[in-house]
């Protein structure tokens, strides 16, 4: 018997090559967090999920295989700073700031801004059980990219309505 005959579930396998993916392929606000896939800077095949919480700014970073990472101890590492970087890029700094509850001055302020005031309240580490939904929600992001052109409806995204992913 196969596998996936005894198994009730089939193994996901990224239809995308991870090195055809920019440095963050995947940032999303939802859930009341900054959230995201980040890609490794030294391993093509690695990719750490990264999440900051509205709020609190409870940070959280491992690798698609539950590793925590080692620059995320006491503080943000790289990758959320990327994660942060890419938000600001996708979503515009107010919006970012706004949906962190991040008090800055500015009326548009830059990733560096927003991270410098959510560091300087010395933020503790949240928790790491979030980046398995994390990751597979960017999978299915990624399955979507293998569809073939069509202009008709995906009936399976209006489950999803577009205001789910923003304050
Ligand atoms: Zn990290």
């Amino acid at each position: 018997m196969q596998e996936w005959e005894r198994s009730s579930t089939t193994r996901v396998v990224p239809p995308a090559r991870p090195r055809k993916l920019a440095k963050v392929p995947f940032a999303e606000l939802a859930d009341g967090r900054l959230q995201g896939v980040v890609s490794s800077g030294s391993d093509i095949e690695r990719v750490y999920v990264s999440s900051v919480a509205a709020g609190s700014y409870a940070f959280t970073c491992s690798t698609n295989n539950n590793r925590p990472c080692g620059g995320a101890r006491g503080s943000f590492c790289n990758h959320i700073r990327a994660l942060l970087a890419e938000a600001v890029l996708q979503y515009g700094g107010e919006r970012v700031a706004r949906y962190l509850k991040v008090e800055v001055t500015d009326e548009e302020p830059t990733a560096q801004a927003i991270t410098e005031a959510m560091t300087a309240t010395r933020p503790e580490q949240g928790d790491a059980s979030t980046a398995a939904p994390v990751f597979s929600r960017f999978l299915r992001h990624l399955a979507y990219l293998e569809l073939p052109p069509t202009t008709a409806p995906l009936p399976e995204m209006q489950w999803f309505p577009p205001t789910r992913a923003v304050v």
